[in-house]
């Protein structure tokens, strides 16, 4: 019975210590006082939770407040410098890496291309390599190394570490988690790419105050983050958010996707049908300046060129890109019928030229959904432009200490 009670009692515990710990990270600057008032716990409870972890270096005092009424309190925030996280994001062509400090502030990031066709383990031993220079740069930093973030262009067993499958990868069942804690000795966690960068919003970005949003990642697929009621749902078998497989288009008009099937969404929607838009209209000589770009920076034809042309209000461009926009809203707009989100953010390679694909995206997605919903929601960009699946990979790793603080050690 006794044992029973002490278990109950440490739950309780770890509980309030991440409820404390949340609303530090949500609300700071705060004081002890603010703390016991919203949370409902008792002062004393409050100050030995904040002790704990102040101990832990969670958390840092940063000074008195004698604004205002009242006497003068002592301000607690999140300390940066709890210690060293590291990201990486598998993408389709590139690995990215980044070594942040808890409030995912970058202090050293790497990103090298690789081919999609490269052979699974020379990209692997590249990711090792990569988070082995990550090491020693958090060594230098002087930083504790929290953890190990890992998002995925594909379906993942987050609690097993899988990557279950990438459809632009063709790469099933790896176990990255038993592989980079083999490797690092350190506590790893796996995401599919778009459920990390909801995390990342909801942490730090664009959705800190958002209980209902879906997160779109737009680059060579379509992915969702749906982060619903407060958190990531994922479905029966943690695979839900696929959204660039759900099929728009009916026969005869079918395009055939990495995933095997014909007509998904993403097919229509992706960079690859951006370029597709604009390749179509070049060879149909039509008068355009991205031939000269392409030939001014030797480059072939990109979503930057495209983007340089759409600036410089190049009519190609610009109607590839209503075009694309428009393949998009209508997806946006099952999205928006279905979850009645409060906020659809777009990240990935596309949001890059987002200023452009915004206003066909929205008009789309306004015509195509219920009018009593549609006015509700928010089609905006991802706070981290292109970034937002690395701070993803990073945020998976705060995410999960601001659930389990007594993970980090008393130091
Ligand atoms: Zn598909």
């Amino acid at each position: 019975m006794s044992n029973r009670n002490s278990a109950d009692q440490a739950f309780v515990r770890e509980l309030n210590l991440s409820l404390v710990l949340r609303f530090i990270h949500n609300e700071a600057p705060v004081s002890r006082s603010q703390i016991a008032q919203a949370t409902g716990l008792n002062k004393s409870t409050v100050s030995s939770l904040v002790e704990d972890l102040l101990q832990r270096q969670l958390v840092h005092e940063t000074g008195v407040n004698s604004n205002g009424t009242g006497r003068p309190a002592t301000m607690l925030e999140i300390n940066p410098q709890a210690g060293g996280i590291i990201g990486v994001e598998l993408g389709v062509d590139f690995i990215a890496v980044a070594l942040t400090n808890f409030t995912a502030t970058i202090l050293w990031r790497e990103t090298v291309n690789v081919a999609p066709s490269d052979a699974q383990e020379k990209t692997i031993n590249k990711m090792i390599e990569l988070t082995d220079k990550a090491i020693v740069i958090c060594k230098d930093h002087g930083l504790y190394l929290l953890g190990f973030g890992l998002s995925v262009p594909g379906t993942a067993d987050s609690g097993e570490g899988i990557l279950i499958f990438a459809p632009n990868l063709q790469w099933r069942n790896v176990p990255f988690g038993k592989i980079f804690c083999e490797h690092t000795n350190l506590k790893v966690y796996v995401e599919n790419d778009a459920n990390a960068a909801a995390i990342a919003e909801h942490l730090f970005g664009v959705a800190r105050k958002s209980d209902d949003f879906i997160f779109v990642v737009a680059s060579f697929g379509i992915g969702g983050g749906l982060f619903l009621n407060g958190n990531l749902y994922r479905g029966k078998n943690g695979f839900a958010g696929e959204i660039g497989h759900t099929p728009i288009v009916a026969e005869p008009y079918q395009n055939p996707c990495h995933c095997g099937n014909l007509g998904c969404w993403e097919t229509y929607a992706n960079q690859g049908s951006l370029i597709k838009r604009v390749v179509t209209r070049l060879e149909s000589n039509r008068e355009s300046i991205i031939p000269k770009f392409m030939a001014e920076q030797n480059s072939p034809l990109t979503i930057s060129i495209i983007k340089q042309a759409a600036d410089k209000y190049d009519k190609e461009a610009v109607e590839a890109l209503e075009e694309t926009g428009a393949a998009l809203g209508l997806g946006f707009a099952s999205l928006i019928d279905i979850f009645n989100p409060g906020k659809i953010i777009l990240g990935g390679s596309l949001s890059s030229i987002g200023i452009h694909l915004l206003p066909s995206i929205k008009e789309t997605a306004t015509k195509h959904s219920l009018s009593d919903v549609s006015p509700k929601v928010d089609i905006m960009l991802s706070a981290f432009e292109t970034d937002a699946i690395l701070i993803g990979a990073i945020s998976i790793v705060v995410n999960d200490i601001l659930s389990h603080p007594a993970t980090v050690e008393r130091r």
